[in-house]
Order: C-alpha cells, then structure tokens, then sequence
C-alpha cells in the first residue's frame, strides 16, 4: 500500500494517527501523494472516512481530562523534549517537505523545519505563561478571580503550502493551553503532520492528545468541522472553503478560527531603496513558488520609479534558477500539481487580453516538463479591478501597477477584499508610520516582507479571516476565559436582592 521513497523516517503504518498509533483509514478511498517535481507517486493511502474521524475525536475527548488537568510545568516538559525530537529528524523532516510540496530543499531546512522547531520551543515555554486580569475586589462585597481554561477538543483543518509548519502552528497553542487535537492536514501532503504526530508521541505527548486524520475536505473535513464533540474548528485554507467551515460551524455553535487567502500589495514609495525594494519583491512573490498567504502579489509603485522597478524585477525573476527541488542550488520549484499550475497559468492567459505579462508567463520545457513548473512571471499594465490583481493566484506571478500620490498608493493597497499582509517601502519615518497605521492588514512589514517570527502573531483582517498563530496571542485563542466571583459578606440578604424583594 506505501512506497518508501528516499526519506529515511516516513510514515508507516497508514496516514491515520489516532490514539497514539498510526493506523489505515477506512474511507474506503485510495489516495496518492505525488511528487510534483516529476510527477512520481511517492506514497499511497487509504483516507479517513467518517468513522475514522469519530474515532480520532473520541480518542482526543478521552485524553482531554488527564492533559488538561496536568500542571503547565508538566506540558512545557513535554513541548521541551517534542523540540528535540522535531531537531534531532530535522533532515528526514525537510526532505518528506520537499517530497511531498516540491519546495527547495534550501526552503524547507532552512525555513519550515528550524521555524517549527523553534514554534515547539515557543509554545513550551508559553504554557507556563497563562495571563488575565489580576484578582481584586472589583466590587467591595466580592472578590473575582479568572481562569484561563482549555477549550476542549480542537478540531484543525490545514492546507498544503507548508505543511509541517501549518500542522505545528494549528497543534502547539492548542495542546499547551491543555486542549487536545485532531488535525486534518490537506490530503496532498499528509506525511509531515504524520511525522509530527510520530515525533510527539516518542517525546512523551500521552495517546490521543494529538491525533491526524487524512482525508478529503468533503469527507474527513466537514465531518471533524460539524462533529458535535469539538468544541472549536481552527482551520487555515481558502477563502472559499472557510466560508463554508463557517457555515458548518454554525450548527453546533463552535469557536472558530480562520486562516484565510490573502493578496498581499507591496507599496514602493519614491524615496525608497530601488535595489532593496526590487530584491525584495522578487523574493516575497517568489518564496515557496508563490503558494505563500503573505507572498507579494501587487506592487504598486510610485511613477517615478516605477520604471526602473520593472527593469530591476523583470531582470531578477528572469535570473531564478527553476530546477530539482533536492538540489540545493535550486531556487525555485515546482507548484503543488499539475491542476494548480494549470490553474496559475489560465490565470495569466486571460491577463494577456488586458496586461503585458513583462517576463515569464510560461511553463520551462525540456526536463523540467515533468514537472509541475511555471516560470516567475511579471505582469504590467493590469486595471486595479482586473482578475490578476484582485485574484488570489498563489503561484509566482506579480503584477506591476504606478501610482501618484500618497493617498492613491495606499488607497489602491487597501482596495481588495483581503487583509493578510502587507508591506511599505520608504526611507521617511513619517510615510512609514502612515503605512503601518492605515494598510489594512494583519501584518505590516516597513522595507521587508515576509519574515515571521514565533513571538509576534500571524492572522488576518477582512476576507483573510480571523484569529492569531504564533505568539501568546494564538495561545489566548485556544483558552477560555472564566470570571470566577466569590462573595466576602456571608450575609443572607445581599444589598442588590432589593431588585428583586424591595424593602421586604
Ligand atoms: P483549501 O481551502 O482548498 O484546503 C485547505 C484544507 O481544507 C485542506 O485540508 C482541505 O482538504 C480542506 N477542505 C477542503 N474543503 C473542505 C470542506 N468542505 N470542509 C472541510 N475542510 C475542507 O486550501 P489549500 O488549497 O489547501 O491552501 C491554499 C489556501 O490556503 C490559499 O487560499 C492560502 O492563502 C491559504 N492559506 C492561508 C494561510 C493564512 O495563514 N491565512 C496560510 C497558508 C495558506
């Protein structure tokens, strides 16, 4: 049923992970992972039907009282010694990375994997830091008190652009607040979570307290979203999908938390660095292939410059090395299947009836034609209300746009539906300070874009959803908080009984 393929380390034992130990899904439905730099099957599966994910809940509802109710102390133990272990595979887990997403092998050990394992030690530590509100006698006959207290069972929901990274960021706030989790990754590439979950379970994390269930959205996903024994469905995707999730939520009136698509505008002010803003935006369109929610998608640059910044981008892109993901002097890899890439460059067929696609625009031939490839791609002259720049395209595609003024700039920024990210370009401390006080995002990097970091949050605004990863702050997310209020007088007839008893 598997192929083992390279990567010492992959899952065995099926691509469902429920009470401690992998097991075969009963959906009754093959599933193939493939590699799509050369589109080989590398691993195949049965997915989750349905009753697989009851068992992965029940398992995760039986673990929740003995997890909830150890001490902080005891969980950061445990998170301490899963960082390790995530450390101590770090080479199995970035090339199952690069297997599974065709991702550079540069990406996925020096970015994907090192930022998990330092997201495990963050969390670690985290959950020895509960916070609220001090005790006091808020009114003079009480005292009040809050408690931070887990949710429950987390259902996550996680997509396929980063998929160690997404299964980490879903699995740690949750589990170090004392809740327990079963994490649907994208059926695409399921082996990293599996492995994760491996990882866990060696380091000490009890049976059941995280649990992976592989399957399709439809089937292994609406029914972990609808079940009515999770108390909370933390998912990151689409757009399109979390409105949905949203819906199906509704039904059991669950806690959510929701990752969104984004379109991120990359905004070049006329004083800016030419050379650090074109480097840049080559960098952020192009990080993972452009399958990255806060990858620059739409520069807008002011008319000044904005002819020099097409040169400078058009020559940059034009000069990254397409190749095999494994080599390490590859810098861009494939999309994540043929039907995305076919969908990324549909996308830039239609621009050329309204835009100049400048460079790219095309799929490389020769060896790379087993591959799910397309080259990076500049496109210049597209309307603001035009489908590439008001699109989630997620592939390595930038469109170019000159603007005049300040207010015009940040105006056409702020003019889509998305909210994730966003950056500024300039060397005046006072256009900087506009830009992250009036781009409408969940991030707002001033001369960069893109690097996050596990102490400050990640999340989203408008279409982009709602809810934190990372920080303290997507910690809080998976808490609830309870006001516990004692009464001080012991008398039987309090002061505000007269409500109810007036003078009697
Ligand atoms: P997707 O929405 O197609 O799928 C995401 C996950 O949802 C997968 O596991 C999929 O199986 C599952 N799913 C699909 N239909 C479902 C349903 N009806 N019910 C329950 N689950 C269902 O997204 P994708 O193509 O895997 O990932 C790309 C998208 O993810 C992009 O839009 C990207 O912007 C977004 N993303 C957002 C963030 C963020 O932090 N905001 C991070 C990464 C990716």
């Amino acid at each position: 049923m598997e192929h083992v393929t390279g990567v010492v380390g992959m899952p065995s034992g099926g691509a469902q992970f429920i009470g401690g130990e992998p097991r075969s899904g009963t959906g009754g439905a093959a599933y193939s992972v493939v590699d799509p730099a050369t589109g080989r099957t590398v691993w195949t599966y049965e997915t989750a039907g349905p009753g697989d994910v009851d068992a992965a809940v029940r398992s995760a509802k039986e673990a929740l009282p003995g997890w909830a109710g150890a001490s902080p102390g005891e969980r950061s133990e445990v998170l301490y010694r899963l960082a390790a272990q995530l450390a101590e595979r770090a080479d199995d887990l970035a090339r199952a990375e690069t297997l599974q997403c065709g991702k550079p092998i540069k990406l996925s050990s020096g970015f994907d994997v090192p930022g998990t394992v330092d997201n495990t030690a963050f969390f670690a530590g985290a959950a020895r830091h509960l916070e609220g509100k001090a005790a006091a006698e808020y009114s003079p006959d009480h005292t009040s008190y809050v408690r931070r207290e887990p949710i429950g069972v987390i259902g996550s929901v996680a997509p396929w652009n980063y998929p160690l990274q997404m299964a980490a960021w879903k699995i740690l706030p949750a589990v170090a607040a004392g809740n327990t989790v079963v994490l649907k990754p994208s059926e695409l590439t399921p082996l990293t979570s599996l492995m994760f979950a491996r990882a866990a379970a060696d380091a000490g994390v009890p049976a059941g307290v995280i649990n992976i269930v592989t399957g399709t959205g439809p089937v292994a996903g609406e029914h972990l979203v609808a079940h009515p024994d999770v108390a909370m469905t933390s998912f990151t995707g689409s757009t399109a999908v979390g409105r949905r999730i949203a819906e199906l939520a509704a039904g059991t009136v669950k806690r959510l938390h929701l990752e969104l698509g984004g379109k991120a505008p990359f905004v070049v002010f006329d004083d800016a660095d030419l050379e650090a803003a074109a480097h840049g935006a080559v960098a952020a369109a192009l990080i993972n292939s452009g399958q990255d929610c806060t990858a620059a998608t739409r520069a807008y640059v002011q008319r000044p410059l904005y002819d020099a910044f097409v040169t400078a981008v058009a020559d940059l892109m034009a000069g990254v090395r397409l190749g095999d993901p494994r080599d390490p002097a590859t810098d861009l890899g494939p999309l994540i299947s043929f039907a995305h890439r076919d969908r990324v460059a549909a996308i830039v067929e239609r621009a050329r009836t309204y835009a100049t696609v400048v460079t790219g625009g095309e799929a490389p031939g020769g060896k790379l034609a087993a591959g799910a490839y397309y080259r990076p791609t500049l496109i210049s002259g597209a309307p603001q209300d035009s489908e590439a720049v008001q699109r989630e395209i997620f592939g390595p595609v930038l469109a170019v746009l000159p603007f005049d003024g300040d207010d015009q700039g940040l105006a056409l920024a702020n003019d889509t539906p998305y909210g994730l990210a966003a950056s500024a370009w300039t060397r005046d401390v006072y256009r900087a300070g506009r830009a992250g006080r009036e781009l409408a995002a969940g991030c707002v990097w001033i001369n960069d874009h893109i690097p996050i970091i596990s102490e400050m949050p990640h999340g989203g605004a408008k279409f982009s959803g709602f809810g934190k990863d990372m920080s303290t702050y997507s910690f809080e997310e998976y808490t609830q908080v309870k006001h516990v209020m004692y009464d001080n007088t012991a008398v039987a007839r309090k002061d505000w009984h007269r409500t109810v008893f007036g003078d009697r």
